[in-house]
């Protein structure tokens, strides 16, 4: 072949991409029979997280079953390996308790009784109520909440479409921290390190086990110590990946910025920084002139400035609030000076997340990137912007109007992203409605803190008017909606999907690989649910039908964006929106697919994957902007910045005009003129900020703790792991305690133990470890699922059975009833089910935490633990709702609202999902 690249060594286990089309192997179920099974090998992209692992069915050609999954050997990104989730596709799509057909809830919301219905009633309904939104001047009440989207551009495009501010995440209690302080350094909100060519690598929590991008960046990251890197791991849990570090950091949490700075002290002491590169590329000019006006306006003035600003971190300072070893500081300080410009590190979950002022702890770690000179460089740090492709979708319409300050509070001009958490404390408080709410892939009650203020919300029609689940697989928010509509999983829709998984760009085609088994039969299918399971559909086609049911004529200008290029006035097939981008949106494809005779829309399906950039030889930021972009543009001699229309295209260095970062000034921003401007002036600078829980604060006599709840099992999926391979493997989640601590609390690993919080309580068994520091505990994410009945929702292998109690006042109690065991299906399997604890759902005991500038939940707690009593059960959670409430309005008391300079609600230089014209960023006058 002479397509994309076979990524796999010689002991390659995929087979000869020449025989995809006929592949044999022997039938496994008549072993010792040698009976030859025919399968056609057709290529997807994995949906079990968001790193976009290339995948490869094997479809039967008899039945057109998908019988396996593997890596796709041709991806660039996964290079044909996949961890456990991936491996386990084929569990979703036999999943017994998966949903099969639309549903329709009869009785009162969440009561939980369903009639079934056709897709054309489905369609109808919704689409006459968000008629009947557009006819009342109300469209801007309706909202889309995505959790997982697994898709570049396509339903933004949607929402576009239908001139709605309505595009809802999950990233406010995911990744906010990290991206405020990547972008306030560098204009890009996510690192992409270049892992495998790294001489030192510095990991916040057990990324190379369970990171983002997992199965991509522990490759790489693998390779790298193969070849000798040295690797650094900060953590306070003795993770695996802590386990196979060169130095192991478990500090206090919420002090990692502490030892970043000291780093920074170090290389700054002993000259080990990239004096070239901080001199070109950092403000520091602005830093001399806003802080010391007074000063030299020399780069050595700078330096002797910022060896002042951290010369407090001394190793043995640090060491002290860390409560780590000199020796151990100082092997990391000079494993990181010893990288030269090949030092990779990331920050996107764990610290920053877990901790109020997460995102100056990614402040502080960048800080590292930039004196170590490490942008752009081989081994060093690329920027997701850089990486990460993004095609052109065809018929794109004009950016929308409005500001939707449901999602975007004044109170969080800065915050990454929407205020999604905040939702029901939001609407409580009448701050606006909502007429129809999509939830897709996505889970609040479950994985949001606070979740029986979700339930509340959900539960009252004068707030939430018509509540829309499209979901492959049950869920406790589904359980709130009026209409449960099934989704298709990975290898039953259609995506483009790019990740900046490593230095290069590729796209990768998600596609239905039975529907694309069976068109290469040569049977013609007119929508993907022809192929799926029951009647699930794909979601792509689910947006175009429903935009014609609401518009269906034409007049409100929404269905033109959903008719076919070739065929005008008819509805536009979901093979023709892949043909048109494949060959209008991908710089290179045509040529590539023209190369082996194929149509770019064929090379997609048959290949699965393009590489957009396999490398590149000078980093983005010093690339010579074309004199033809700045013909015309204004330079400011004393910065240097080249601007066209007001904004900054670029920098002068020299002669030369080059890109330079996405930052206002166009250099990595030191000093953050955007934070003193809206009223952060004390955090200008990468600043050591203790969190929210910080250890000199705790309570030791009384038994206070801090809390870890957000560190990840490598093998689960936050809601869609429900499934027999990844549940036998990880199923329950003990509460790490310190044997110390334990020996003071009297407790034994099984015991129960009594964790509360500051709005109520759960109850959860004790494991013993000394992999945990002393002072602090550890429960994992991803556990403690339920159902309120026992043979329809969460599928019953991993789920507890629930009874939800009121106390009449404010008081809400969940208590299980039993979990998991052998029950009956079609799949002989859920007979074999042998443990009978399948976790606590500790969020529900969380109270919202919100960064006030980031918006990011901050997710570790501030708990005190005991032995469980008598009438504690495992499982139990208990909440108070006014304690809920009254500590929303105390962390949202903590904001420094819009607007900022020029009356804005937020800067335009930020970025948003789906970001409105520049006007709608403007405050209404009062
Ligand atoms: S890392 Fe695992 S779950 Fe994520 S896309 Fe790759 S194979 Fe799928």
């Amino acid at each position: 072949m002479s397509g994309p690249r076979w990524q796999t060594s010689k002991l390659s286990a995929s087979p000869p991409f020449e025989k995809w089309d006929d592949w044999v192997e022997y039938e496994s179920t008549a072993w010792p029979k040698k009976v030859e099974k025919h399968y056609r090998i057709v290529p997807s992209l994995c949906f079990n997280c968001e790193a976009g692992c290339g995948i490869v069915a094997y479809v039967d050609k008899e039945t057109h079953e998908v019988r396996k999954i593997e890596g796709n050997p041709l991806h660039p990104g996964s290079r044909g390996m996949l961890c456990a989730k991936g491996a386990a596709t084929p569990n979703q799509l036999e999943d017994p308790d998966r949903i099969l057909y639309p549903l329709k809830r009869v009785g009162a919301r969440g009561e939980g009784q369903w009639e079934q219905i056709s897709w054309d009633q489905a369609m109808q309904e919704l689409g006459d109520k968000m008629r009947q939104l557009y006819d009342q001047d109300r469209q801007d009440e309706i909202m889309y909440h995505i959790g997982r989207p697994g898709e570049d551009g396509y339903v933004n495009r949607v929402l576009a479409a239908w001139g709605v501010d309505a595009h809802n995440s999950h990233t406010n209690v995911c990744s906010s921290s990290a991206r405020l302080g990547h972008q306030m350094w560098c204009g890009s909100d996510r690192p992409s390190p270049d892992w495998e060519n790294a001489k030192t690598i510095l990991l916040l929590t057990s990324h190379l086990e369970t990171g983002h991008y997992f199965n991509p960046h522990a490759q790489r990251i693998l390779e790298a110590r193969r070849k000798g890197a040295r690797m650094i791991t900060i953590d306070p849990r003795l993770s695996n990946t802590a386990a196979k570090s060169d130095v192991w950091l478990p500090c206090y949490s919420g002090t990692e910025g502490a030892i970043f700075l000291c780093i920074a002290r170090h290389l700054l002491e002993t000259g080990a920084y990239d004096r070239n590169f901080v001199e070109t590329w950092v403000n520091w000019e602005t830093y001399l002139e806003r802080r010391y006006p007074e000063a030299d306006r020399t780069f050595d003035s700078f330096i002797e400035k910022l060896t002042d600003e951290y010369s407090q971190w001394t190793f043995e300072a640090t060491a002290r609030e860390c409560g780590l070893r000199v020796e151990s500081l100082r092997q990391a300080a000079e494993a990181v000076a010893e990288a030269g410009n090949a030092f990779a590190t990331y920050s996107w979950r764990s610290a920053a997340s877990g901790n109020l002022w997460g995102w100056q702890i990614t402040r502080c770690l960048d800080l590292l990137i930039v004196l170590t000179g490490s942008y752009g460089t081989r081994g060093g740090v690329n920027l997701a912007s850089w990486n990460k492709f993004k095609p052109t979708h065809p018929n794109m319409p004009e950016k929308h109007e409005q500001w939707n300050e449901l999602l975007w509070p004044n109170e969080y001009p800065l915050s990454f992203f929407e205020l999604s958490f905040l939702l029901p404390h939001f609407l409580k408080e009448g701050r606006g409605k909502i007429g129809m709410y999509f939830t897709r892939v996505f889970n609040p009650v479950w994985t949001y803190p606070d979740g029986f203020t979700w339930i509340e919300a959900l539960t009252d029609e004068t707030k939430i008017e018509c509540h829309v689940a499209l979901t492959p697989t049950w869920s406790e928010t589904a359980w709130y909606a009026d209409y449960v509509l099934p989704m298709g999983l990975s290898t039953e829709r259609h995506d483009n999907q790019s990740q900046e998984t490593h230095a290069a760009r590729w796209i990768g085609f998600r596609q239905p690989v039975k529907r694309v088994a069976i068109e290469a039969d040569g049977r013609n299918l007119s929508s993907t649910h022809e192929a799926n399971p029951g009647e699930v559909w794909e979601h792509d086609e689910f947006w175009i039908e429903l935009s014609w049911r609401l518009d269906p004529d034409g007049a409100l200008g929404i269905r033109k964006y959903f008719e076919s290029p070739g065929r005008p006035g008819e509805k536009i097939r979901i093979s023709e929106y892949y043909q048109w981008m494949f060959e209008n949106g991908v710089p290179g494809l045509p040529e590539a697919a023209a190369a082996q005779e194929m149509t770019p829309l064929d090379y997609m399906r048959r290949y699965g994957v393009y590489s957009v950039e396999e490398g590149r030889s000078e980093p983005p930021y010093t690339r010579a902007i074309p004199a033809s972009d700045a013909a015309g543009a204004a330079h400011d001699p004393q910065t240097g910045i080249v601007s066209q229309d007001g904004a900054a295209i670029g920098l002068r260095l020299g002669d030369r005009t080059v890109a330079g970062f996405g930052t206002p000034s166009k250099r990595l921003e030191f000093y953050s003129q955007t934070l003193v401007d809206w009223k952060w002036p004390e955090y200008a600078l990468p600043t050591y900020v203790p969190g929210h829980v910080h250890w000199r604060d705790l309570d030791r006599d009384g038994n206070e703790f801090d809390l870890l709840p957000n560190f990840r099992l490598p093998a689960l999926i936050h809601t869609r792991s429900t499934v027999k391979w990844l549940y036998e493997i990880s199923h329950d989640h003990p509460l790490l305690v310190h044997p110390a601590d334990a020996q003071r609390l009297g407790i034994n690993t099984g015991d129960l133990a009594k964790v509360t919080t500051a709005i109520g309580y759960f109850i959860s068994r004790a494991r013993l470890s000394e992999g945990i520091r002393p002072g602090v505990l550890a429960l994992s994410h991803h556990l403690g699922r339920w159902r309120l009945q026992d043979t329809v929702g969460v599928s019953r292998m991993a789920s507890a059975l629930v009874n939800l109690e009121r106390d009449g006042q404010t008081g809400r109690r969940l208590r299980q009833i039993n979990s998991g065991g052998a029950y009956e299906t079609d799949d002989p399997d859920t007979k074999r089910v042998w443990w009978n604890e399948v976790g606590v759902h500790q969020n529900l005991a969380f109270p919202v935490q919100p960064d006030p500038v980031s918006g990011m939940h901050c997710w570790h707690q501030r708990v005190r633990v005991e032995k469980a009593g008598p009438d504690d059960q495992y499982g139990d959670v208990y909440v108070d709702l006014a304690k809920s409430r009254q500590c929303y309005q105390e962390w949202l008391a903590m904001t420094r609202p819009a607007p900022g300079p020029g009356n804005l609600r937020r800067p335009r230089w930020l970025n948003r999902p789906l970001k409105p014209v520049p006007e709608a960023f403007v405050m209404p006058s009062q």
